[in-house]
């Protein structure tokens, strides 16, 4: 039997089909074709000996739209070397020049580009945000913008920080979005960083499968905390009728402090995303796997980490059937990491800086079944 590629003996940790033991992956045509013992042949190969691999990561919140925000990073130039295959731009754009994202960003990219769409037409073209004023914010049009492009588009996004709107209250704002998300049948992610209103009040709308980022925020007003360090009720029940609760650790919402409280509380993340762009990319955030290290450090066991990073983002996506897993058949991400042991500096939003013994780094992808990135 001849394989594209096998990469050959790593510790295959594959959430998804609950494989977690020294492996060899073989592809075909863009597709995982067999996870085992793999008898050699004459197949290029990669040596992942001593190292994870892993399906490829999925990130579920960054930003992407490139010269058209001061926000924008370059996907292609960091994705393949820190084991991301897909990336989901959160709201960059908005309805007004969501085409044009399609066109300059997700399309011409090799990173698998998916994105929400802004509930401000404009979406985040600046430090100061969305510029929410009236006219921006058009719920028929958002959602005739996703329609227009349905695919690749997961749904809305809509930031609801002090002053995004104006006066206006962040209630009334997300009801417009959750209005826009109704119209195209599709979820909506909030952002609850910087907010005015309980989380309580900005959960009770949402609907199953919405999505909540910046969950594990250091600010005092619509945490997920309580004043004792506790996980609200509301914040279970939310979980418990399928809301989803995401990091987007970004330069202002993640918080060792309320990380491990939460966790200590039983309240993990569903997802670890980065909130990846150009303010926080040379600190504290950097990328994904250095993000995911820091709940290494919060005493998440790896093969939970992987998951939250791969097959959960899969599942927000409703893709789970395709990526965000080595099962045979599906698409052929693959990442593959060394776990570095040793004494490294990890810097959350606050600047609280803990030292980590464990720091995954990128040893080589695996896009659609063909080498994207491999350390030399
Ligand atoms: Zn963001």
């Amino acid at each position: 039997m001849s394989y594209d590629l096998i990469i050959r003996n790593g510790h295959v940790i594959d959430p998804a089909s609950q494989h977690d033991s020294v492996a060899s992956v073989a592809i075909r045509d863009g597709r995982i074709a067999e996870v085992g013992e793999i008898e050699a042949d004459a197949s290029p190969e990669l040596d992942a000996g001593g190292r994870y691999v892993l399906p490829g990561l999925i990130d579920l919140h960054t930003h992407l739209f490139k010269d058209f925000s001061m926000f924008g990073i370059d996907v292609d130039a960091l994705s393949p070397r820190t084991g991301v295959t897909t990336s989901v731009d959160t709201g960059t754009a908005g309805w007004i020049n969501y085409a044009g994202f399609r066109k300059v960003i997700m399309e011409p990219a090799e990173t698998r580009v998916l994105a929400y769409v802004n509930l401000s037409g404009v979406g985040l073209p600046w430090r100061s945000g969305e510029m929410v004023f009236e006219g921006y914010v058009q719920p028929a049009a958002c959602a005739q913008a996703i329609l227009d492009f349905p695919e690749n588009t997961v749904g809305v996004k809509v930031r609801l920080y002090r002053g995004v709107g104006g006066d206006a209250d962040l209630r009334d704002l997300l009801q417009i979005a959750i209005d826009a998300a109704q119209r195209c049948e599709k979820q909506l992610m909030v952002h609850i960083s910087g907010s005015d209103v309980p989380v309580a009040e900005l959960l009770s709308p949402l609907r199953p499968g919405d999505v909540i980022t910046h969950c594990f925020h250091g600010g005092e007003i619509a945490s997920i905390l309580d004043s004792a360090g506790k996980v609200r009720p509301e914040v279970r029940d939310a979980r418990d009728r399928g809301i989803v609760f995401d990091i987007g650790h970004g330069f202002g919402s993640f918080s060792f402090d309320v990380g491990r409280a939460a966790m200590e509380d039983g309240f993990p993340p569903d997802t670890i995303s980065s909130d990846i762009h150009t303010l926080n990319i040379d600190g504290p955030v950097y990328d994904l796997p250095t993000t995911i290290s820091k709940f290494l450090h919060l005493g998440m066991p790896l093969d939970e980490a992987v998951r939250r990073s791969t097959l959960e983002p899969a599942r927000v996506l409703g893709m789970e059937d395709e990526i965000g897993s080595l099962a045979v058949g599906s698409v052929a991400d693959v990442s593959v990491f060394d776990l570095e042991e040793g004494a490294f500096e990890l810097v959350d939003s606050d600047e609280v800086k803990v030292t980590g013994d464990r720091k995954l780094t990128c040893y080589a992808t695996v896009k659609d079944g063909r080498v994207s990135y491999r350390a030399t």
